[in-house]
């Protein structure tokens, strides 16, 4: 058996190939002093928002807090709900939480792992005040359905982006659907800096005003300060990076759909597995490509994967209703089955625009061994 060494992600060889510009920007800022709130922070604001088709860009400091700011932008807070999904990183319903809101959980689509938008009427009360839908491993969640539910009840949509940058849903980029768009820039998402970053979109001013001073300590003016705000920036550093990948974005999504397609054709005919759709109304940007293994062979998969060099994730393992944390909301086992189902399911394989094609090519073969050795 050949043993080979094949990362769920790998973020030097992205660096490698752009590693000429990056350096010369990272020493323009260094050399400059300007390391917080440099112009670079501004022209990657002004590019991002000329790449989304929106209004305005506020970059801070993670998706975390772009999350946090655009529900505290919406004064959103103590006695209000958010609609949400279980079925996504703890960052979602943290930010919620933070500001004093209370998470309702609506259960997701077993073929788009998104949030069901068939059930989210049921949930929505006097106190429900906005949606806050993921884009989940890059795929555009249904926001037709989402805007009209919201526009019937008067609700904010937040759209979680942090997955998806560069995703379209019906001809228009995500994150300039809802209200307001959150991004994140973590190194593993489809855009991602060399730290933390963030940003939020949007093409309503009142948003795009109080997050930019909630950013900064919550003070149109320095030295006064109107309310509590955050030290969220973006740092100098990481927008002069953001400014040499985001020219290089739509080549590695597209790079990404190459081997989504790949792994869709080869693995078409493996049973016992379920592979992600593609999206009509629009299309993903692969920031995880995951499958769903059945009969709770997840863990021999995933054993047999690891014995032969490859790596791969599980996403999300617990869905968020059944976390400690939020045990206060009272969601028994059982209570969102298809989030419960696939949290025991889903496997997400190799996925980074560098990957090579013969490192594709070991990955459907060893996926379609695991399977024969395992019948
Ligand atoms: C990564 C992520 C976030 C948070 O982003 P950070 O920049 O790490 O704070 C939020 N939501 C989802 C769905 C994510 O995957």
């Amino acid at each position: 058996m050949t043993i080979v060494n094949i990362p769920p992600f790998d973020a030097t060889c992205q660096y490698q190939s752009i590693a000429a510009q990056i350096e010369k920007n990272i020493c323009a800022v260094m050399a400059s002093g300007r390391y917080i709130m440099g112009p670079q922070v501004k022209e990657f604001e002004l590019e991002f928002a000329q790449y989304l088709s929106c209004d305005q860009v506020i970059s801070c400091n993670s998706g975390t807090d772009a999350l946090h700011l655009a529900l505290r932008a919406l004064r959103i807070g103590a006695g209000d709900e958010v609609i949400t999904t279980p079925f996504t990183f703890i960052a979602t319903t943290e930010a919620i939480g933070i500001v004093g809101a209370t998470p309702v959980f609506v259960d997701v689509d077993l073929n788009t792992y998104n949030i069901d938008t068939e059930l989210i009427e049921s949930k929505i009360t006097e106190r429900t005040k906005a949606i806050l839908p993921v884009h989940l491993y890059g795929r555009p969640g249904n926001m037709t359905a989402i805007m009209e539910i919201a526009r019937k009840y008067n609700l904010k949509v937040i759209e979680d982006c942090a997955q998806a940058t560069g995703a379209v849903w019906s001809g228009q980029k995500v994150g300039t659907i809802g209200d307001v768009g959150c991004f994140s820039f973590f190194p593993t998402k489809n855009l991602g800096c060399f730290g933390d970053g963030g940003a939020i979109a949007t093409s309503d001013k009142v948003i795009a005003e109080r997050v930019e001073y909630l950013r900064r300590h919550g003070g149109k003016v320095k030295y006064q300060h109107e309310e509590l705000g955050l030290n969220s920036r973006l740092d100098t550093i990481q927008a002069a990076v953001l400014l040499v990948k985001l020219q290089y974005l739509d080549r590695w999504n597209s790079a990404r759909a190459e081997i989504a397609d790949y792994y869709r054709n080869q693995l078409a005919n493996v049973k016992g597995i379920v592979l992600p759709t593609t999206v009509q109304e629009g299309n993903s940007v692969w920031n995880q490509f995951t499958i769903r293994v059945l009969d709770k062979q997840r863990s021999n998969v995933q054993k047999f994967l690891k014995e032969k060099g490859i790596g791969s994730m599980v996403y999300y393992p617990i869905p968020l209703h059944l976390q400690q944390v939020h045990s206060n909301l009272n969601y028994p086992l059982g209570s969102l089955p298809i989030s419960e189902q696939l949290s025991h399911e889903v496997l997400s394989l190799p996925m980074f625009p560098e990957l090579t094609a013969s490192a594709q090519k070991v990955v459907v073969e060893s996926v379609s061994q695991a399977f024969f050795a395992l019948t």
